[in-house]
């Protein structure tokens, strides 16, 4: 059986219409299936909808978490409480294309991948801004953490064996792209281009977004941290030069009003040492998140379909 894991995030307008297309390719491909739908603390009717087709629909499970904690909570929560040998995680908007569910489930089951992931061959209709952030992000993680997740998306199959592996993580700050490559496993990277989404708009603001960059960045890299010492040893080196000369121009009777360099110093260091401490405060930000040990998630209402009808 094969799990289908959806984070749903005020999608109520389609999200029907959404798994009635994903369960049609199923079927005709006689998939045994579940779906794990999980609303992400939604604010319009989407858990209204998921209720309805848990009633109406075999092999659902819905989960409604107690307010939105954002996706990579809601995968967490989805790939906790899915039960198939293997999951499919895929967005609620049809962005990540349900057609190539087959392929993905023969690359598993016949050549024995653990992993197939789907790779962006493009990245769609996103604007300029939207690029080039997304570019910066992953050029920043890659040289930071090692790990190329460029193109990569969060379509992915996973084994029983990789998502056991993945949630013994256990870290509450999850960064789920980075986090599944972490873990290794034999992999296959297949891919896809992103249709455009079926409905609404995305679901993240340029602030979510910032938020999921510090995060995945402080959890794959300490090496900002050691920018501070680099840093501190540049400054170190100037200020022996500079000393010498303050020094010598002492001696011979040929100092004059260094303002300028006052100055300059006073600000160049001056925003070194706040950067430096901001940077130790993310982290220390970070270990204190980690040290609370709260749950990743709550989840408030849970309902199963009452049928479950098995394909083969
Ligand atoms: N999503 C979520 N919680 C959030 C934001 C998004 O569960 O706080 C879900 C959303 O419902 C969708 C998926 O994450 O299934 C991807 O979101 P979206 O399509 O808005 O992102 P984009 O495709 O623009 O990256
Ligand atoms: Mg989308």
């Amino acid at each position: 059986m094969i799990s289908l894991v959806i984070p749903v995030y005020n999608e109520g307008a389609h999200i029907e219409a959404s798994i009635l297309k994903v369960q049609a390719i199923l079927l005709e491909n006689k998939v045994n299936y579940q779906f794990v739908l999980v609303d992400d603390g939604s604010r319009d009717e989407t858990w209204q909808v998921l209720q309805k087709v848990a009633q109406n629909l075999p092999n659902i499970k819905a989960l409604k978490l107690s307010r939105n904690f954002g996706k990579e909570a809601a995968l967490c929560a989805g790939l906790e409480a899915a039960d198939g040998e293997a999951c499919i995680v895929m967005d609620a908007d049809l962005q990540h294309p349900p057609a190539l569910i087959p392929e993905m489930i023969r690359l598993w089951r016949e050549e024995g991948y653990d992993v197939v992931e789907g790779v962006k061959s493009d990245r769609g209709h996103e604007g300029n801004v939207y690029k080039l952030g997304a570019h910066l992000f992953y050029s920043t993680f890659n040289r930071l953490s090692g790990f190329d997740l460029r193109r990569a998306s969060d379509f992915k199959l996973m084994d029983r064996k990789v998502v056991d592996a993945w949630s013994r993580l256990p870290e509450k700050d999850t960064f789920f792209r980075g986090m599944s490559a972490w873990v290794g496993f034999k992999r296959y990277r297949m891919a896809f281009a992103v249709e455009p989404r079926a409905a609404g708009n995305s679901k993240w603001s340029p602030l979510k977004l910032g938020k999921l960059f510090i995060s995945a960045i402080t959890a794959f890299s300490s090496l900002p941290l050691q920018i501070i010492t680099f840093l501190g040893g540049v400054f170190f080196v100037g200020s022996l030069l500079l000393s010498a000369q303050t020094l010598y121009m002492k001696f011979f009777g040929i100092a004059y009003s260094g303002f300028t360099t006052v100055i300059l110093l006073q600000l160049i260091i001056g925003s070194a040492l706040m950067l430096s401490l901001g940077i130790i405060g993310t982290y220390l930000a970070r270990i204190y998140d980690e040290v609370k040990n709260r749950p990743r998630y709550l989840i408030s209402a849970e309902v199963s379909s009452t049928r479950s009808d098995d394909v083969v």
